[in-house]
């Protein structure tokens, strides 16, 4: 069909010997840090440019919000965390951390399941230790990222000087890895007569601190990790919290467990002038703030491609592997796409693979191979009847992907524990919302990632 249909698109590959190449990173979080860390150990030249003032990305928290709390004004001053204060993990951190480089306790926060300062801990220390942090020019924001004819990428960057003044200049880079992040522009959910309703609304992404809903009637919509954990920050301080879950269909409203504030609910069904809020249950509550963790959408405002590379429905493509644009490869990739995974394995072995290949010592099958590869997906989606928005997640077949990735590399991969505590942590996060992070029977698990772990510290 047409929409499975990739236009081939005459390569721009240049022919280079086996050789290191002058490559920009686009942002120094997890993903940034792994793939500048890899591309220098293949021998390439790397400069990585990141907006904020030090390395971390999402795990840099900040107490400032958007002016806009719904994130939608174009115009607003992006703040790019979405970390809320109270944040633990949602993994264990034997699960959570690179491959090569344990996420192992060190004083601060011993546990399990930390605190996100503790995870910023963990990053500042790799770039640390591998000396990625003096490749990094802070405080630098990418604004345009464009092909060149003669296949060179344009990087037009910006900075602010202590003084005020801005610096604004172009370089011209071999190849450019897009380490953007993708939990910085908010989806948000559309809701039946939502212009007339006079209450408050904001996305998670602007959530820091429970205290503002203090006696407020909240509804939260989403099922995500974020809508769990804010309901029940938010239910200490609340007058009544009641979740809005497009999945649940029939069935509610349901008393949550161990809270006589909150409730679960099927979608809003509509919403009303006088602050009423009515669910498809049947149900209503006057309602002061309405919570959107309803999700983030993939956005390259820097980059440019003639069209090559699209954002469609959440879908970022044509993209082999979810890494790179077949006509541009291997010049152009994105770190860190996929989405419901262990996310610092995932970007560590993708940076491996494309830094291999930009050196020459992995090999990528030809342009029409990879969009073969690429409409195969899609084609199984669309018999699926699955939405685009869900290309990049990849919770059905993380593992195999990550094998698949090591394989390329002659990595051995995610080991077998890590695999099994993921699953496990999993189905406990779900039998026990409230405790998982700290209770578990996963001590055999654990006991192996220790082992393991003695062999690398
Ligand atoms: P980011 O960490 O977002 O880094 C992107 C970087 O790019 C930022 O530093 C940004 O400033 C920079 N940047 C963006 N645009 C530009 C530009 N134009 N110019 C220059 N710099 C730019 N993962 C887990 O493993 N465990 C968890 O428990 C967990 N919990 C999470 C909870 C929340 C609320 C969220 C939002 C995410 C969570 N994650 C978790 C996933 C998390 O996103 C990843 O762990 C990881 O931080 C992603 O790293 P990244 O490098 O892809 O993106």
């Amino acid at each position: 069909t047409s929409s499975v249909t990739l236009r081939l698109v005459s390569s721009l590959v240049p022919t280079v010997p086996m050789s290191s190449h002058r490559i920009a990173v686009i942002g120094a979080g997890a993903a940034g840090l792994s793939a500048a860390r890899e591309l220098r150990r293949e021998g390439h030249g790397v400069v990585i440019f990141e907006r904020e003032s030090k390395v971390g990305g999402t795990w840099i928290y900040t107490p400032a919000v958007e002016s806009d709390p719904l994130g939608l004004d174009p115009a607003r001053t992006v703040v790019h965390s979405s970390l809320y204060d109270s944040l633990r993990t949602n993994l264990p951190r034997e699960c959570m951390g690179f491959l090569d480089y344990p996420f192992v306790a060190k004083g601060d926060d011993n546990r399990r399941f930390p605190g996100h300062r503790e995870v910023l801990r963990y990053l500042e220390d790799f770039a640390r230790d591998f000396e990625v942090d003096g490749m990094v020019r802070f405080g630098t924001e990418v604004v345009r990222v464009r092909m060149e004819g003669d296949g060179q990428w344009a990087v037009r960057w910006r900075r602010l000087g202590r003084d005020g003044d801005e610096d604004d200049k172009e370089e011209l880079y071999e190849g450019v890895v897009i380490c953007n992040g993708h939990y910085s522009e908010p989806r948000v959910a559309e809701i039946p007569g939502i212009e007339a309703w006079p209450g408050k609304q904001i996305h998670s992404h602007n959530y820091r601190v429970p205290d503002p809903f203090q006696s407020k009637v909240v509804v939260i919509i989403g099922s995500s990790a974020s809508a769990v954990d804010i309901s029940r920050d938010i239910a200490r301080f609340a007058e009544e919290v009641h979740i809005a879950d497009r999945s649940i269909t029939e069935g509610t409203p349901i008393k949550q467990p161990g809270y006589d504030n909150m409730w679960l609910h099927s979608m809003i069904e509509s919403t009303h002038e006088d602050g009423t809020v009515v669910f498809q249950d049947g149900s209503s509550a006057n309602v002061d703030v309405i919570m959107h963790c309803t999700g983030y959408k993939f956005h390259f405002p820097f980059l440019e491609t003639d069209g090559i590379v699209t954002v469609d429905d959440n879908r970022v493509g044509p993209l082999y592997k979810h890494v790179f644009p077949p006509s541009l490869a291997p010049w152009l990739s994105f770190v860190g796409l996929p989405w419901k995974v262990i996310p610092f394995p995932l970007v560590e072995l993708q940076s491996k693979w494309l830094a291999g290949i930009l050196s020459g010592r992995i090999a990528l099958p030809s342009q029409e191979e990879m969009i073969k590869d690429v409409e195969a997906l899609y084609l199984e989606m669309e018999i699926a009847r699955r939405p685009k928005r869900y290309t990049h997640d990849i919770s059905q077949y993380q593992f195999e992907y990550d094998y698949w990735l090591a394989s390329e590399c002659e990595h051995p991969g995610v080991e077998e524990w890590r695999k099994q505590m993921y699953v496990a942590n999993g189905k406990n996060k779900i039998a026990f919302p409230e405790s998982y992070r700290d209770k578990w029977e996963d001590e055999h698990l654990l006991a192996q990632a220790l082992q393991d772990f003695k062999k690398l510290l």
